[in-house]
């Protein structure tokens, strides 16, 4: 189909969209119209973690801003070269904690599976930026392994479906490894963790639905959303169906530098939230990444943000303010 075409059919699926996302930082500042004089940062950011922006994302950033809060999580720049004392590749030590590829088991009663080392866009303070997804990257035959060690610990009740982006993978592979876990009796929940249905809506169509609709699993959708202007008609009516499927939404943001770092946008982003039927779980500090040190709150700061928010919203729209500590048993609140 051509693009005139497919235009005039509707979006376009979200595999197209996920193929023709932006990798290049050059197209990325031309599109946006940025001033040149961001392209040699970008260029460097980029030969760190490469850039990947989907046009439905970029559709929410405003043209020739560049401290646009949208942007600022894309946009690679010079400061990302430089190291900063304590920010390291694996800040919370996952290489630690994993017994098959592909296998995260560092909680209690919950295992974490990297479903697909892919993401839909690459956010420039990822905690995973760093991590060697090519050793992690099971086939389908190789998940074997792993259900196995689920179905030899009854003690494990949830498993979190990650990445990468899980939902970046086929419905197909998903169903399959969806229905083995239905399988396994002491199993309960299904979580899952994406931001795919922020950053392409059209994610969420009728093969997700079909077998997110199917399984015998409660499930829940932590969605990671880190500011009000990334919740669009889409992203609303792609939550809508969601919930409709029965899926519990919640949502989990980092706390970010030049994005969301003031009271007046996490009140608005909770309130966004609340409006798509999310709610706001988690916020969390900055995780010590190499390359994203100009991201960091400190936490004296994030405190008072949240203290701050208590005042103006609901119990219900004010998130945890958490830190991830390598070897802790559960997420630290702050
Ligand atoms: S894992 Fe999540 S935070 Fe990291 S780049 Fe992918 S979508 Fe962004």
């Amino acid at each position: 189909m051509h693009d005139a075409d497919e235009h005039r059919a509707g979006a376009a699926s979200w595999q197209r969209q996920l193929s023709t996302a932006i990798t290049d930082p050059l197209e990325l500042c031309r599109r946006l119209g940025l001033d040149p004089t961001w392209l040699p940062g970008a260029e460097a950011g980029h030969a760190l973690f490469a850039v990947r922006v989907p046009e439905a994302y970029l559709a929410r950033i405003r043209p020739g801003d560049a401290s646009d809060p949208l942007l600022r999580q894309v946009l690679p720049v010079a400061a990302e070269s430089e190291s900063t004392p304590g920010f390291v590749d694996d800040p919370l030590a996952e290489r630690d904690h994993t017994p098959k590829p592909g296998l995260i088991h560092k909680y209690a009663g919950r295992v974490l599976l990297i479903a697909s080392p892919a993401c839909a866009i690459n956010c420039r303070y990822c905690f995973r930026r760093h991590f060697p997804y090519d050793d992690n990257a099971p086939s389908m035959r190789e998940w074997e392994a792993t259900l196995d060690y689920l179905r030899g610990d009854d003690s494990i009740r949830e498993v979190i479906l990650s990445g990468g982006d899980p939902l970046a993978s086929s419905d197909r592979r998903l169903a399959a490894l969806v229905q083995r876990l239905d399988a396994i009796p002491h199993l309960k929940r299904l979580r899952i963790h994406t931001r795919l249905p922020v950053v392409i809506p059209a994610r969420v169509d009728d093969a997700l639905l079909g077998w997110l609709g199917e399984t015998r699993l409660q499930r829940v959708m932590v969605l990671h959303i880190n500011h009000a202007g990334e919740i669009d008609d889409a992203v609303l009516a792609a939550c809508a169906r969601l919930r409709d499927t029965g899926i519990t939404l919640l949502n989990q943001s980092v706390l970010l530098r030049g994005v969301n770092d003031d009271v007046a946008t996490l009140e608005a982003l909770s309130e966004r939230l609340f409006e798509a039927g999310v709610l706001p779980y988690y916020l969390h500090v900055l995780d010590p990444v190499r390359g994203a040190s100009h991201f960091d709150v400190g936490d004296a700061e994030a405190r008072e943000l949240v203290e701050a928010l208590r005042t103006r919203a609901p119990g219900f729209l004010v998130p945890r303010l958490v830190r991830e500590i390598p070897g802790e048993p559960n997420k630290t609140p702050l």
